[in-house]
């Protein structure tokens, strides 16, 4: 079996609440890649949070290889204020913040989460459908140019049952998160599954098996992999 941690990271916040996020981690005996899986940086985005847990629920009863770290809710008090698209302490869209330790709230939670997991080979966001957002289930994959980069995420994103993908040319954009990863080398995608706040079974199960499926594509847990042929769509370059 994998060692497994599980702790809240916490942190005081300069005229402000304390940032606080749970984390597990699983350690697998056989060394193998770094996968990071965060969820609810979004209050009302449940399905990711969800799938998220049940993907900490499943893997504490197998072996793996490498390591996995999942935080399941990183905007603690957005979900539990239900505070919509933004934070509710400083308003801002935490997907669009630059990391900054001395930075507003949402820039300080961002720099924390990034301390907090590290060199990572592989990163993961679960996103999906706000309360006011009633979306058709689909991968966000950045891009920045028709390199490695570009083909390992769109491979990650080919690991959930979604009909199409975005290619999102990040450069030019406010997602400050996934340039950011794209620039320090690390493939990485956002799934947008779920919709309008709700806990739709079948959103969950979307994001738990495409999960589930990145960890087999990776041959870091038992089982065998899918890749699925969603459309590509967005602009071409
Ligand atoms: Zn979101």
């Amino acid at each position: 079996m994998a060692n497994v941690t599980k702790r809240w990271i916490t942190e005081d916040h300069a005229g402000g609440p304390a940032i606080e996020f749970p984390l597990a981690v699983f350690t697998g005996s056989v060394d193998g890649p770094t996968v990071a899986v965060v969820a609810g940086m979004h209050g009302g985005e449940y399905a990711g949070m969800l799938g998220a847990g049940r993907v900490i629920q499943r893997l504490e009863h197998l072996p793996v290889r490498g390591r996995i770290l999942i935080v399941p809710i990183l905007s603690m008090l957005a979900a539990f204020r239900r505070s919509m698209q933004l934070s509710p302490v400083d308003e801002r869209e935490v997907h669009y913040q630059w990391p900054n330790r001395e930075g507003s709230y949402s820039e300080h939670l961002i720099e924390l989460l990034l301390r907090t997991i590290g060199k990572v080979d592989v990163y993961i966001d679960l996103h999906g459908g706000e309360f006011a957002q009633d979306l058709t289930p689909h991968v966000g994959v950045p891009w920045v140019a028709n390199d490695g980069l570009w083909e390992r995420s769109l491979a990650l994103a080919r690991a959930f049952d979604v009909p199409f993908v975005t290619r999102r040319p990040v450069r030019d954009t406010p997602l400050a998160l996934p340039l950011l990863l794209l620039d320090a080398g690390v493939p990485n995608i956002w799934t947008e599954i779920g919709r309008n706040g709700l806990t739709d079974e079948r959103y969950t199960s979307l994001q738990y098996d495409g999960l589930v499926n990145v960890l087999r594509i990776l041959d870091m847990m038992p089982g065998e992999p899918r890749a699925f042929a969603p459309r590509v769509v967005g602009p071409q370059h």
